[in-house]
């Protein structure tokens, strides 16, 4: 309606600049729509472990005369206070992502170390499931970008690869180079034998609080926020992230991120200092 009054007013101008009004506008609502939706999830995630703690705390004090109780209800209250701190460092994380440049404090940055981060940031839950860790091809391989950043992303495909896997299987974190046009690209894939994601979620995982199944993904501590701030990152550092998955048998996702000193970032450090 809005849109096509402003380019009846502007047709004269000539169909070009009507249009790109046209898309400004369209995009310029599209973003405002993901805003409040936005807000609108985040309300909701916040008031699900609040409402539950005020809950449990009401509990603990009928359960006065009951240790036991008092424990057990402490216990889950505990459990809420931990989501509900994860959930607020994932917002910060996130609006971290969205709001500062990542190459403005570019570095090389070693992909072992990556990894080796991303590892020991699950290794407890890693070691409580039993599930092995392995690496292959990190060494001597540089990405160019900013490393919390890309420690976040990866850590994120990592501990999703660890919490979506069953007892006892395998996660796979394996490097190469990737000789592409215009650059070189380093890939770093993450695989697991876990539970897999369908055709149709597939479509959606990297939108913000979308989960496959919010109870489990809740039980995990999962804030459907990571494959997001995964996403932005590869997406901001000029790569991309995919995922490839079978159903009941396993995932991986891939990220694609420039290699340190290849053809790309020295063009874009030759940008930036002019
Ligand atoms: P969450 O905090 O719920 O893990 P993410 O944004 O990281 O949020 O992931 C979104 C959803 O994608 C998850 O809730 C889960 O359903 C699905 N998912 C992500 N990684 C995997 C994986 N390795 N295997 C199976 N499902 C996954």
């Amino acid at each position: 309606g809005e849109a096509l009054a402003v380019s009846a007013r502007v047709a004269p101008l000539g169909s070009r600049l009507v249009l790109l009004l046209v898309e400004d506008l369209t995009e310029a609502r599209r973003i405002e729509a993901v805003r409040r939706d936005f807000v609108a999830n985040v309300s909701h995630e916040l008031k699900t472990p609040v409402g539950a703690l005020s809950l449990l705390s009401e509990a603990v004090m009928d359960a006065s005369d009951d240790p036991e109780a008092v424990t057990r209800f402490a216990g889950r209250m505990q459990i809420e206070a931990t989501r509900l701190t994860s959930l607020v460092q994932e917002l910060i994380d996130l609006s971290r992502v969205q709001n500062d440049d990542p190459l403005e404090d570019a570095e090389p940055v070693r992909v072992d170390e990556l990894v080796t981060e991303a590892i020991d940031r699950c290794r407890h839950q890693a070691g409580t499931k039993q599930i092995t860790m392995a690496t292959g091809g990190t060494a001597d391989l540089h990405v160019w970008g900013n490393r919390g950043q890309l420690a976040a992303a990866l850590g994120n495909l990592v501990e999703n690869a660890v919490n979506y896997s069953p007892a006892r299987t395998r996660v796979g974190i394996a490097a190469r180079r990737l000789p592409a046009t215009g650059g070189d690209l380093i890939e770093v894939a993450v695989t697991d034998q876990g539970i897999g994601i369908s055709e149709k979620d597939r479509e959606r995982i990297f939108e913000r609080f979308y989960r496959v199944d919010p109870a489990r993904s809740r039980q995990t501590g999962g804030t459907g926020l990571g494959l997001a701030i995964v996403k932005h990152v590869a997406a901001s550092h000029g790569g991309e992230v995919t995922v490839w998955s079978a159903e009941g048998q396993g995932s991986t996702f891939t990220l694609r991120l420039p290699e340190a000193g290849s053809v790309r970032d020295r063009d874009r450090s030759r940008d930036r200092s002019s």
